[in-house]
């Protein structure tokens, strides 16, 4: 399945919700959380409707390299200071007793001066 019809990320890639976009290409898609924990905090999702990382497959190493190599660069262009006084942090959520609201993989990178809001 390439997109969930009920899931919010599928809507916001397809445009029919809003977002502050940081990158797009043909599979990634980066965006503000809405509700940041740092003074940097945005979103990368996989552009098909991936659940989580409880779901992926052989297929998808790939696109995450991708996705987590992408991310320290996106990190700095939103204002993360370099390692290593600066840095920044990647968390995913997954399932339940991972704490994962949003049904479609993101990774959160979360930066910037402390102390954050949570983390
Ligand atoms: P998680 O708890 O890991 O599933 O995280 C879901 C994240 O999505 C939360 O940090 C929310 O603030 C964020 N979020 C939910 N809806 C939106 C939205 N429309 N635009 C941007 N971020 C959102
Ligand atoms: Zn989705």
């Amino acid at each position: 399945m390439s997109a969930d019809p009920n899931c919010i990320f599928c809507k916001i890639i397809q445009g029919a919700i809003p977002s502050r976009k940081v990158h797009e290409d043909d599979e990634i898609l980066a965006f503000h959380d809405i509700a940041p924990w740092a003074p940097v905090h945005f979103l990368m999702i996989p552009k098909r409707h991936i659940v989580s990382m409880a779901h992926l497959q052989a297929e998808d190493a790939t696109l995450i390299g991708r996705m987590l190599t992408l991310a320290p660069q996106l990190a700095l262009q939103q204002g993360c200071r370099p390692y290593p006084e600066g840095g920044f942090r990647i968390v995913t959520n997954t399932g339940a007793e991972g704490g994962q609201e949003v049904q479609h993989l993101h990774f959160h990178v979360m930066g910037g001066p402390r102390p954050w809001l949570r983390g």
